[in-house]
């Protein structure tokens, strides 16, 4: 098919030009003396994306989902307490993952379109007296169904009752893209990945740790060795890595955050904002659907997830737009499998792009029978951009 394959998922996103010409690279020796600016670097340039001065970043050759195992397995003992909301895909994961690793997994069920519970979180550690629990998973943006939660009122939770556990954030499809604050949020261990917000490839699971995880994990006797962080930090310390990283995906690495730092993190969350907001207005606005997200305080501004009229399959919007239009959006996944549609926008996009992605699914939908007002979602999503600003105020 002539053209570029519109890609829409919400991850992999697409990765700039800049990007992958600095990861076209000669391979070289990663014990060089020369090597460890590279890293260095990387490693810099991360504390600023996470936000933290005395937390530690780590890269992996994994995905996040490596990142997630690494949480778990470097800062618990084996069968301890974990507390877990579920309310999509990832987060059930995650919740699965620390059940099958053999910790005790209590797991809180919400709806599948809310955010975290957070008082839920709060009365359970508050009864917890002997501190019983150990670490606290949340996931900062549930990409299943386009729903954020408030990582910053979790952690007030947890503090009010003065609880001590680890607080495990999932940053997958948040980070680089809607704020995310290490320090001032009091995050234990964040996890990330390459193939969202910082717009790489995957194949880069992108963590940060702080002190205290750090310090569980001098004593944790969960079995891990090559996830371990400990052997990742002695090494990392001097640029160099315990066995042989992806020198592309560092290069790309260093591109991608010096492209975050050069339109300044403030700007790159305004333009997520904005980006989805003109989505947002497509969605509801023009073709009258609605969002999973039940809430206007959890809707995601990387991706939507866009409910299908009773009586249609989100699954046929996305096969149609595959085959005919040359265009991918992200399924519906477990539980909402066919119920809905998502339109990732997260990453290196644009109002072209975002207008794009509203055309073609309104052709898709209408190819498919469902009822929009043919137009609609372009127009409302143009008005909305034509009346915003891409950039925060001043620039
Ligand atoms: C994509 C994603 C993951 C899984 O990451 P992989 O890189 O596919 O392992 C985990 N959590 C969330 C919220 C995600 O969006």
């Amino acid at each position: 098919m002539a053209g570029r394959n519109f890609l829409f998922v919400p991850g992999p996103t697409n990765v700039p030009d800049r990007v992958l010409r600095a990861m076209v690279v000669a391979q070289e020796d990663h014990r060089s003396p020369k090597f460890p600016a590279l890293a260095l670097e990387c490693f810099a340039g991360l504390k600023k994306i996470f936000k933290t001065e005395t937390g530690t970043p780590i890269l992996f050759p994994s995905s996040g989902t490596g990142c997630w195992e690494a949480a778990l397995t470097n800062c618990l003992n084996p069968g301890d307490k974990v507390l877990v909301s579920r309310f999509g895909q990832f987060s059930h994961l995650w919740a699965d993952m620390s059940a099958r690793l053999g910790f005790d997994t209590h797991v809180i069920e919400a709806e599948w379109g809310e955010g975290a519970p957070i008082e839920q979180y709060r009365q359970i550690l508050e009864a917890d007296k002997e501190h019983k629990i150990k670490a606290v998973l949340v996931a900062q943006n549930e990409t299943a169904t386009g729903v954020s939660s408030d990582v910053a009122e979790l952690r007030k939770a947890m503090d009010s009752v003065k609880h001590p556990a680890l607080l495990f954030v999932d940053s997958v499809s948040a980070l680089a893209s809607i704020d995310f604050r290490m320090d001032e949020w009091g995050v234990d261990v964040c996890v990330s990945g390459s193939q969202k917000g910082l717009m790489l490839p995957a194949g880069m699971g992108v963590t940060c740790v702080s002190q205290k995880a750090l310090a569980a994990a001098e004593h944790a006797k969960s079995p891990r060795c090559y996830f371990d962080y400990n052997d990742m930090v002695k090494s990392n310390a001097g640029g160099y890595f315990p066995y042989t990283p992806s020198i592309p995906m560092l290069y790309g690495l260093r591109e991608a955050i010096a492209m975050l730092l050069e339109e300044g993190l403030e700007n790159v969350f305004h333009r997520h904002a904005y980006l989805a907001g003109g989505v947002r207005a497509a969605v509801m606005d023009g073709w009258k659907l609605k969002l999973c997200a039940k809430d206007p305080k959890w809707y995601s501004d990387t991706v939507s997830a866009i409910l299908v009229p009773e009586g249609f399959d989100g699954a046929k919007v996305i096969s149609r737009a595959y085959a005919r239009y040359n265009t991918s959006f992200g399924a519906g996944l477990s539980k909402v499998a066919g119920k809905l549609f998502r339109i990732g926008h997260l990453g290196d996009s644009n109002e072209g792009m975002m207008l794009a992605a509203v055309a073609i699914a309104e052709v898709a939908m209408l190819d498919c029978g469902i009822p929009v007002q043919p137009g609609s979602g372009v127009a409302a999503a143009g008005n909305y951009y034509r009346s915003n600003s891409p950039t925060l105020g001043t620039a």
